[in-house]
């Protein structure tokens, strides 16, 4: 069972988010698994790509804004682009492209990152935008203040987060086949909305918060990532923070849970192929028997032989019409 808790440190500005996601994430690498045409993700892109996921359904639950939440690694090395997109349900998808051939021990940069090109942008795409109204994107590089090329995903996205909401984070992602996973842990502002317990404004007061969450994120980052994986929730999080009382917050009923949506359909793809025209359409069956198209974004392909696309073509008013005059 995929599942999201929210948690808070007990009269500290410091709050956390733990993420595993299964079915969801089983069911990206099915699709793409079953696609003749890519076949399954080599195993380096797969976890990476499951990070990102993971990543992105940690980053969309931390913000309130209505509106998907899609995370993209524009890469400069054999993988060309990674995409994971959620929405404030929870529903998500992600795809990776992959253009060269990946090494079993391939690290972050030499996938995405070869010549310190490769960047990382985080898109906030309102649910309801207004006629001229641009989705907000922020973009940050794969590499650190000195130019040194990063390895963890994670510490790009910690980078993002510090410099678009000012907020110190820290992010612990893990992906294999089965689960993709992630802890996040953040420092609230002391001031402001998101202030807990009344606004303290001395700042003696932001220097000893200071070290409360320095003490939990170190504690954080002391997760393995087989950690992550396999262990439940509380187990999880006893095991981390056991010292650091904590609430965690109920989940609402019928809150969103983690879940798989792509937004293709057979009927889509049929429309498609009947804007090809139908020369173009016999001409594809001629070559290759059936027409196959891939979901660019789940990977899943459509089929349609002969007969299906054929009646692509046969417009609807005319079947009754045949019918009654058989000629
Ligand atoms: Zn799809």
């Amino acid at each position: 069972m995929s599942e999201l808790h929210k948690f808070v440190f007990d009269g500290l500005p410091v709050r956390g988010i733990l993420v595993r996601l299964t079915d969801p994430w089983t069911e990206m690498l099915r699709r793409r698994a079953s696609n003749s045409q890519s076949g399954a993700y080599p195993l380096p892109v797969q976890n990476l790509l499951g990070e990102l996921l993971a990543a992105a359904a940690l980053m969309q639950s931390n913000i309130k804004f209505d509106g998907a939440l899609v995370v993209q690694v524009h890469g400069d090395g054999p993988v060309k682009l990674l995409v994971a997109e959620v929405q404030p349900d929870l529903s998500m998808r992600a795809t990776a492209t992959v253009t060269g051939v990946i090494e079993v021990d391939a690290t972050l940069s030499s996938m995405v990152n070869q010549s310190n090109r490769g960047r990382c942008a985080i898109t906030l795409d309102p649910k309801n935008r207004f006629p001229g109204q641009q989705p907000y994107q922020g973009v940050v590089p794969l590499f650190g203040d000195r130019g040194e090329k990063l390895e963890r995903l994670s510490a790009v996205l910690e980078h993002y987060m510090l410099q678009s909401e000012q907020l110190d984070t820290c992010m612990l992602l893990a992906a294999n086949g089965q689960v993709a996973a992630g802890l996040l842990v953040q420092r609230l502002p002391v001031q402001g909305a998101g202030n807990l317990a009344g606004a303290t404004r001395a700042n003696e007061g932001d220097i000893g918060r200071d070290e409360d969450y320095k003490r939990i994120a170190l504690l954080a980052s002391t997760v393995q990532k087989d950690e992550l994986l396999s262990l439940d929730t509380d187990t999880l999080l006893r095991r981390l923070f056991w010292q650091e009382p904590l609430t965690r917050f109920a989940r609402e009923a019928n809150g969103p849970v983690p879940r798989f949506v792509c937004s293709c359909s057979r009927d889509k793809v049929g429309a498609m192929i009947v804007g090809l025209g139908a020369p173009e359409a016999d001409s594809i069956i001629a070559e290759q028997g059936q027409i196959e198209v891939g979901c660019e974004f789940c990977g899943l392909q459509y089929r349609f032989d002969p007969i299906d696309a054929a009646q692509l073509f046969r417009a609807p008013a005319q079947t009754p019409v045949a019918s009654r005059n058989p000629q």
